[in-house]
């Protein structure tokens, strides 16, 4: 592979690229060859606080620019994006470690939230009730929150910061995004292109560190809302430290994510879905499918015949080959976490169907890659079954009927997303109406609502009471005001016209 260049990154602030001065730096991993790509700098609280008060001096004149003219920003920002969108898949991808066409739908993905932020105007809105008493009129509209922050995954080092921004900007926020320190270019380049794209200095901010950035900014005052994405520890902690301060706070966690397959599904249409949904990404989606729960031992049976050969055949190497189908994983760290999981599994009894512990990719021998993994007969007590492992470990957990399968869902300690396949109507409505879950699929693995829907899962995988995106963003990112007048001197002796039966 060729000799990479170390880039030098830095904060965006006010509309320009900011030097860090902390004096510490961190290390940006190009997975796919196990070499530092760039270093960042990781902010002191003291960088923190500067981007915090740049975007609050900015969120006055921002809060009161009419929404059409945010919007026409946003418009133009998506084109400029689309202009530079290989630029940014490669960077995506160089951190990543993702396929290029996987880094290009995390762009895409994220771009709908623009598209559906453009039309703010319109989700701004309020209701109006005239006389809700004699001469009382009442009506309500949405107002921003004031500076909003977001905490966002190495995952999607795009879509996810996406999710969040677009629509606290159109609604009249600033915004501080502290990016994740593996992924942290994608982030840089959207805040330079905003800029381009006309967005006054000051209302969106990126400052780049790790648990100290974090904590300045979920303790500072002059923050109004948090939006966090990340796993189940940390963003319990967010969520507790933001409450604790008086922020605002959704915090979108962890996931283990179920499919169930019903004896009558097409079981080529099972299998496709699988490897694309637990493979896909090497399994780092919040949404990956981590179990699959068939039902009925000749169902097991006939899955796990014809999943074997698709595990084993995965093209496992960097995104520069455009024929490779699975990526490296996102650090060293995290490889040995997920070989550790399979080693537990081992020892706790599963079978391991397919190991892909061994992998071997030619001038990747550094890098971060773990081949596909299958565990059958894994068991609901076993740790591999109840922990996130966010890597291409499946576990099959065979039971005998559809009701056990939905049992194991329903307490399963993660919410996030559920899908059945099944050609039964009956048990798709079912299995739709009962399961205790946030996002669910039926005949389609990995349910994540577009732009105009809200994301967001149940139990241990949210904390806060709005997902994202969606009308749910709206309402996150704004505060309802209501007004009701009283004016008695207007219209005096004016009444109401009727047109009379003859007239039309
Ligand atoms: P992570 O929790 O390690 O990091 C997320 C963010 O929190 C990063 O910006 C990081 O710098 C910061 N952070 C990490 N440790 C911190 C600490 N101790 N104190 C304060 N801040 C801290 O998550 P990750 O490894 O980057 O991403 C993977 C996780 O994200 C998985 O658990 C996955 O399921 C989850 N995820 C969830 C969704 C969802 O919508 N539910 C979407 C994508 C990813």
């Amino acid at each position: 592979m060729a000799h990479q260049t170390i880039r030098t990154l830095y904060h965006y602030i006010n509309g320009e690229k900011v030097v860090g001065r902390s004096g510490r730096m961190g290390d940006v991993y190009n997975p796919a060859t196990g070499d530092v790509c760039a270093k960042l700098p990781l902010a002191s609280k003291a960088e923190v606080a500067q981007a915090i008060q740049v975007a609050r001096d900015a969120l006055p004149a921002w809060a009161s620019t009419p929404p059409l003219q945010r919007a026409r920003i946003l418009m133009k920002f998506r084109e400029l994006v689309l202009q530079h969108q290989d630029e940014i898949a490669q960077t995506m991808s160089q951190e990543h470690g993702k396929t290029l066409p996987d880094s290009l739908g995390d762009l895409t993905r994220g771009l709908e939230v623009v598209e559906f932020a453009t039309g703010i105007p319109h989700l701004l809105k309020g209701d109006f009730c005239e006389n809700v008493a004699n001469v009382v009129d009442s009506y309500s509209l949405r107002q921003p929150v004031g500076v909003c922050v977001g905490i966002t995954p190495f995952n999607f080092p795009a879509m996810v910061p996406l999710w969040m921004f677009p629509i606290a900007l159109a609604c009249g926020n600033t915004f501080v995004l502290k990016p994740s320190e593996k992924v942290p270019t994608t982030s840089l380049l959207l805040a330079d292109l905003l800029t381009q794209a006309g967005l006054p200095h000051g209302v969106f901010n990126v400052v780049n560190g790790e648990k100290e950035a974090v904590d300045a900014l979920l303790t500072s005052p002059d923050v109004a809302a948090v939006s966090f994405v990340g796993s189940t520890p940390v963003g319990e902690y967010i969520y507790r430290v933001g409450c604790e301060h008086g922020k605002r706070v959704q915090a979108l966690c962890g996931a283990k994510n179920h499919l169930v397959v019903m004896p009558d599904a097409d079981m080529n249409q099972v299998v496709d879905a699988i490897i694309g949904s637990a493979y896909g990404s090497a399994g780092e989606r919040c949404m990956a499918i981590s179990v699959v729960v068939p039902v009925g031992e000749e169902t097991a049976q006939r899955l796990r015949e014809q999943l074997i050969p698709r595990i084993q055949g995965l093209k496992i190497g960097a995104y520069t080959d455009k024929t490779v189908e699975m990526g490296p994983l996102i650090t060293a760290q995290h490889l040995q976490k997920v070989k550790g999981y399979v080693d537990i599994g081992v020892q706790e009894g599963a079978e391991l169907v397919v190991d892909g512990r061994g992998v071997q990719v030619a001038g990747g021998e550094k890098g971060f890659f773990l081949g596909g993994c299958l565990f059958d007969h894994v068991k609901p007590t076993m740790r591999i079954y109840l922990e996130e492992i966010f890597g291409p470990v499946l576990s099959l957990v065979r039971v005998n009927s559809y009701a056990e399968a939905v049992q194991l869902i329903n307490v399963h300690e993660y919410g996030n997303g559920a899908a059945i396949f099944t050609r039964d109507g009956d048990c798709a409505r079912n299995f739709t109406h009962t399961v205790n879950i946030g996002m669910v699929g039926v005949n389609v693995p990995i349910p994540v609502p577009v732009a105009y829907n809200s994301f967001g899962g149940w139990k241990r995988s949210l904390f806060g009471d709005h997902s994202i995106h969606g009308a749910e963003g709206v309402h996150f990112y704004t505060r309802l005001k209501t007004i009701t007048t009283r004016w008695t001197t207007g219209l005096r002796g004016a009444q109401f016209h009727f047109k009379g039966g003859s007239e039309h």
